[in-house]
């Protein structure tokens, strides 16, 4: 969403100068040409010449957006007062793309709006016109409008526990149209472990009608990894009982990219004796709800998501298992069927849902982001009275306070986690939480030094995204330069990485590099032009 402030999403991220130097471009081009006059030969000369024509000529079109705005406006009117809705929605979402500052068509926008149907690309413009365009009136009535379908939407989904499923106010899931790649580490491990854990995939399948497909593999590439491991630090004693995680589940992304969930077991029982079929089986159900993008969990004992067993009426991640098989609840089957039907911020492969009917962005589904945060620090408050003193724990209490945008708080509470890591991936998840927590704090500084630490942890280097972007906040453009080299090299159809080289190459006055950039996406991906971030080249790359 478009004011997301969340972690790994750093589309916000104004680039300063980006576009304000157009004419030190040309002066950069003139001096140099000033400069090579001696040794350049006619047809280079000329070509030159024609390269700025151009060049001149593709700046005119970028800035001047008032003729644009004019012409999609036009257009827009006409169609608007022969009442063709569609029509009007189309020129004026341009025109609205074009220039957000011309108080008087938005009404009008609106009105346009309400006509249609409540497809996405409604819900998406309606956003955009609350966050861009400042207008009480118009802001109100998309706020009520808002608020009846969320009524509208949680009566017909039943009851529910979708507030406790975002992960850092954001929407993970999984792209239904593909199916999930699945990997059960084989090694010793018994057969009908594996058994019972496809059965609980299967199961979740079903929930969602099928529309969710699993594939099951031995392969490198995976979506779902499961391994099976000695022990899950976060051991921990509380009211006089010894508390063991049984199972634990951590999505890997980056940007709005959901690249892998790891999900690991733990071997043995409590007592160090084999799990049975139905524990086994359980603990599965409610790892694989984590894995499919339920992040937090229910309080409601009868459900799968709920967390512990503290006085041995269920099973989740903790203490010994219930015996007795346990099945998903309605509640469970609810929320993530809406889980499946809100559009998510972070998933596997994008797809477009613009005119998808009965899809919902997730500021409709949960309200404001300030009332999902407050749900979300509520939600790991809790889970922190139940389970204490761990780092799993402490990680969800640093995401609700971030979440809140308290982040000295937040701070704290990574640090504690980090007290209590044991593993590589924990010291790395710790110190990358860090960094953006210290990047949304506005220091930059620290930002760099601490994912630097959690680079230390990570062989693919993913914290180097959190460098670079401290970098041009830092406005170090050179360094940040280096950084988004790096970043392209290794994530080449990366389009926020792509885009971001881009414009630090204008910032930097290196404009036939950016232009070479622009040019190297679009021949990777020639649909790139219409992802929003890379809108704004569209002209250039018909040219290019
Ligand atoms: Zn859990």
């Amino acid at each position: 969403m478009d004011n997301n402030n969340s972690f790994n999403n750093f589309k916000n991220i104004d680039l300063g100068n980006d576009f304000n130097s157009q004419n030190t471009y040309l002066k950069d081009i003139e001096n140099k040409n000033a400069n090579k006059k001696n040794n350049i030969s006619n047809a280079n000369k000329l070509r030159i010449v024609i390269y700025s024509l151009i060049t001149i000529f593709l700046l005119f079109l970028i800035f001047n957006q008032n003729i644009l705005n004019a012409y999609f406006l036009d257009k827009a009117n006409k169609a608007y007062s022969k009442g063709n809705v569609e029509e009007a929605f189309k020129n004026y979402k341009n025109a609205f793309a074009t220039k957000m500052d011309n108080k008087k068509y938005v009404p009008r926008y609106y009105s346009t709006m309400e006509k249609m149907k409540f497809y996405p690309i409604v819900q998406k413009e309606m956003i955009k016109l609350k966050t861009n365009y400042n207008n009480q009136k118009v802001n109100g009535r998309i706020n009520s409008l808002f608020e009846r379908k969320r009524i509208e939407i949680l009566s017909e989904a039943g009851a529910n526990y979708i507030d406790h499923t975002p992960t850092n106010s954001n929407i993970i899931h999984w792209n239904k149209e593909f199916p999930i790649v699945v990997k059960i580490e084989q090694n010793s491990t018994p057969d009908f472990y594996v058994a019972q854990i496809k059965e609980a995939f299967y199961d979740w399948s079903r929930a969602l009608n099928g529309e969710l497909v699993f594939k099951f593999t031995n392969d490198e590439n995976s979506d779902i990894d499961i391994s099976f491991v000695d022990s899950i630090s976060g051991a921990t004693e509380q009211y006089g009982k010894k508390i063991e995680i049984l199972g634990s589940t951590v999505p890997v992304y980056s940007g709005k990219n959901l690249s892998k969930t790891t999900i690991k077991f733990k071997k043995n029982d409590i007592d160090g004796t084999e799990f049975t079929g139905n524990q086994i089986y359980n603990l599965s159900l409610h790892e694989i709800g984590h894995a499919l993008g339920i992040s937090g969990h229910s309080y409601n004992r009868d459900d799968v998501m709920y967390p512990t067993n503290n006085d041995a009426t269920w099973a989740g991640e903790i203490e010994t298992l219930l015996i007795s098989k346990k099945t998903l609840s309605d509640r469970d089957i609810n929320t993530i069927k809406l889980l499946y039907n809100t559009i998510p911020d972070i998933t596997n492969h994008y797809y477009s849902c613009d005119y998808n009917y009965g899809l919902y962005y997730p500021e409709v589904v949960f309200g404001s982001q300030e009332k999902m945060a407050e749900k979300k620090l509520k939600e790991s408050q809790t889970y922190m009275t139940m389970i204490s003193g761990n780092y799993i724990s402490y990680m969800d209490l640093g995401e609700g306070y971030f979440a809140t945008k308290n982040y000295t708080e937040a701070k704290n509470a990574f640090l504690s986690a980090i007290k209590l890591a044991k593993e590589s991936t924990e010291f790395y998840n710790a110190y990358y939480n860090l960094a953006v927590t210290s990047f949304e704090a506005g220091n930059y500084e620290e930002a760099i030094d601490f994912a630097g630490i959690a680079n230390s942890y990570n062989d693919e280097k993913r914290a180097n995204e959190i460098i670079g972007f401290s970098y041009i906040k830092l406005k170090d453009y050179k360094k940040a330069q280096k950084q988004f080299e790096e970043l392209v090299k290794e994530n080449p159809d990366n389009i926020l990485f792509s885009y971001t080289l881009a414009d630090v190459y204008f910032s930097r006055y290196k404009f036939f590099k950016a232009f070479g950039e622009i040019k190297r996406m679009k021949s990777r991906n020639p649909g790139v032009f219409s992802d929003e971030l890379y809108s704004h080249y569209k002209i250039i790359g018909m040219f290019l």
